[in-house]
């Protein structure tokens, strides 16, 4: 169908009818069996603390391992997963994975936190925090070594409850971060209602702010925003080492991008953190500048 509207000279999006594909369908039932058949991964990429050049914890991204095409970024299956409400399933995965690995990390001296992305429907399941809270305490892992990372617009649809559910979670002790600030509706509004600790910066205004004056200004308003409301704020999709310097000078506490590494695989994300940070200075709260 969507073929058919491309040769007619523009696409248009149809959820109904171009969802149905044989080949979707397919996908949607290799994507319910991947899930239990343990074909999710999680890759993570590291964020840096811009005052010290220590690790600042690191984000969690899910992967499927498809057993024909390899390894699948979150862009091919997450709309399909959200659609099709596969993705409580994946989240649960995704939550008591990252749970589990930033126990493994604490056991090796790594003091390393890890975020998770949500989505609207996960954030919709009323068990979320006990979930969670049992989740943390088999693992005995500290819910403050977990953050949350939602998106504006993932909130928009149904505030209220979305508003409940992270007050649960932040009372948990869980961090609350909105991730590709700026990009969604209402983004002051949700910055007075909702416990927020935490606010990502979206590439989309990072990325070009050395050359764009109206990009810089966003970023550097969106610090100070932040700040004056006692958040921390993180720069997404830094990408080379003067973007890097210009928000360390602009005062933005943290970054991430592929300036210091794309997302790794658990064992390179181990030798990433561990060359970071040593266990020594983690264990007394101090951090090494980097060389
Ligand atoms: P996000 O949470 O904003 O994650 C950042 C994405 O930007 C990641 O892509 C990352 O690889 C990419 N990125 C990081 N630094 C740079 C950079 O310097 N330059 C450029 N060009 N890109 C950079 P990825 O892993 O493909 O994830 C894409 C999106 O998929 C995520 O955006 C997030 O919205 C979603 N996602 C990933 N994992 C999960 C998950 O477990 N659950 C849910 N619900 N969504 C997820
Ligand atoms: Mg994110
Ligand atoms: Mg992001
Ligand atoms: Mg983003």
């Amino acid at each position: 169908y969507a073929a058919k509207r491309r040769r007619a000279g523009k696409v248009v999006y149809t959820p109904g009818l171009s969802d149905c594909t044989p080949q979707r369908l397919g996908l949607v039932a290799e994507f319910r069996r991947g899930i239990e058949e343990g074909q999710l991964r999680l890759h993570y990429q590291p964020k840096v603390d811009l005052a010290t050049g220590g690790a600042a914890g690191v984000e969690a991204l899910v992967r499927w391992q498809h057993p024909r095409e390899g390894l699948m970024p979150p862009g091919r299956f997450i709309t399909m997963a959200e659609e099709t409400g596969l993705i409580r399933p994946m989240g649960l995965w995704t939550l008591e994975a990252a749970i589990r690995q930033s126990r493994a990390w604490h056991d090796v001296g790594l003091d390393a936190d890890v975020a998770v992305n949500l989505s609207v429907d996960n954030l919709h399941d009323e068990g979320l925090t006990e979930t969670l809270r049992k989740l943390l305490e088999t693992e005995q892992a500290q819910p403050g070594w977990l953050t949350i990372e939602v998106t504006e617009t993932a909130m928009m649809k149904h505030p209220k409850q979305a508003k409940r559910i992270l007050e649960s979670l932040h009372e948990l002790g869980v961090r609350i971060s909105i991730d590709d600030f700026g990009t969604g509706y209402s983004s002051l509004a949700y910055l007075k209602e909702l416990p927020v600790d935490e606010v990502k910066v979206d590439r989309s205004f990072v990325k070009d702010m050395l050359v764009d004056d109206r990009g810089a200004c966003i970023v550097r308003t969106v610090i100070d925003l932040g700040h004056n409301l006692g958040l921390k704020v993180v720069a997404e999709g830094v990408e080379d080492l003067a973007s890097a310097e210009r928000l360390a000078a602009w005062g933005c506490d943290s970054v991430q991008g592929f300036v210091l590494s794309r997302p790794m695989p658990s064992p390179e994300a181990t030798t990433w953190l561990a060359a970071r940070e040593t266990p020594a200075s983690a264990a007394c709260g101090r951090r090494h500048l980097p060389s």
